[in-house]
């Protein structure tokens, strides 16, 4: 059997990345953490796990060129995944690509996307800040003759607050559930080890080098009103819906309150003005994942609901039954961007 690539993930202490770790480590690759110090305890136990699991950790940052050459040579590096994400995480990937560009080793790179075609969607600021700099990170390795693949893989299998949480981490909510707009704009949702998945196989998949690869399951096609139908029907049980206005979305983001109005910003470039949707894809340049790979299907989002149902039980059997929702029973996690 051939050897599989060997792949360094940077990010996997992070939200996105722990499922490209898991997704590496599932499928055999050879599967090396770029891991930055001091841990806190709680990163310490996903590093542990995924040691446990096989992952030989490096310790070191990415934007310390002549370290990244170093380990990329010394492991012998195929593909790097960047799921790199806060202040400075995005642009710190230019010194990364630099060094792949030197080692000249590299069979794939996938930076940190994971949501948007950020050439396409253009958000009010300050999510238009952050692809801005994910268009100078494509425009630069385009430039360093790197192979890559850019994963679009929209918007994450849950309800879409739009305020600082990790979304997938908080379960819908159930004293009221907000509208964006009228509720008919559609996305796709993703649940994260699918986006693992498909991942994995694209990074030396042929059909995606130098391609954007887009994630639309028909499946997993829904417009605010369809989602919240979809946990009305899961609860049981009719939830108050609230609209919240274009003009409200927009206050928010203006605000310039990091990183709520990055995700205020998304969510009204996702929900009000179809960003997700209102292209279509050449299958040249631009290629849908579910036509690579007709076979395999995505856990629906019905599923993925049914998940937080679990959780929900849960946390009333261990007694924290007070009624939650968009006030979080569960700690919600700060991020630095979403798609
Ligand atoms: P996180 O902030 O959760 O994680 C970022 C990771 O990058 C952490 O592990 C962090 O390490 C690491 N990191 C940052 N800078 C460096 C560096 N210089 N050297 C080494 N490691 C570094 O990010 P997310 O997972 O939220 O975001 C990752 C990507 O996924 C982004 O592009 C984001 O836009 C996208 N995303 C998409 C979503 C969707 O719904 N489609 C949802 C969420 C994210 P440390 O632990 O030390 O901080």
């Amino acid at each position: 059997m051939a050897t599989k690539g060997r792949v360094l993930v940077i990010g996997a202490t992070g939200f996105m990345g722990r499922f490209m770790a898991e997704a590496s480590l599932v499928t055999a690759h050879p599967t090396y953490l770029l891991v930055r110090q001091p841990l806190i305890p709680s990163k310490a136990t996903i590093v542990k796990t995924f040691q446990d699991k096989g992952a030989i950790v490096i310790q070191g940052v990415m934007n310390d060129k002549e370290f990244m050459q170093k380990i990329l040579k010394e492991y012998q590096i195929d593909i790097v995944i960047s799921t790199v994400g806060g202040a400075h995480g995005l642009l710190d990937q230019l010194t990364l690509v630099e060094a792949m560009k030197s080692v000249n080793t590299i069979k794939r790179f996938l930076p940190s996307e994971f949501g948007h075609d950020v050439d396409r969607a253009d958000p009010v600021e300050p999510g238009l800040a952050m692809y801005k700099e994910k268009r100078l990170v494509r425009r630069v390795i385009e430039e360093s003759g790197i192979p890559y693949t850019y994963i679009c893989c929209n918007s994450i299998a849950s309800w879409p607050y739009y305020n600082n949480c990790h979304p997938s981490q908080l379960p819908p909510p159930l004293d009221q559930m907000h509208i964006y707009g009228d509720g008919t704009v559609k996305a796709y949702f993703v649940d994260g080890f699918d986006i693992g998945k498909f991942t994995m196989k694209l990074v030396d998949d042929a059909r995606a080098l130098n391609k954007v690869v887009h994630f639309r399951p028909s499946s997993n096609y829904y417009s605010m009103n369809e989602l919240a139908s979809l946990w009305e029907n899961k609860v049981g049980r009719k939830i108050p819906r609230v609209t919240i206005s274009e003009d409200v979305l927009l206050a928010l983001a203006a605000e310039n309150c990091i990183p709520e109005s990055i995700v205020a910003s998304i969510t009204h470039d996702i929900f009000i003005k179809g960003c997700q949707v209102n292209y279509n894809i050449d299958g040249v340049h631009d290629i849908e994942v579910g036509t690579l790979y007709p076979d395999e299907t995505f856990r629906s989002l019905e599923d993925c609901f049914e998940d937080f149902v679990t959780m929900i039980v849960e946390k009333i059997h261990k007694g924290e039954n007070e009624v939650y929702g968009t006030k979080s029973l569960v700690e919600a996690v700060p991020i630095t961007a979403s798609c």
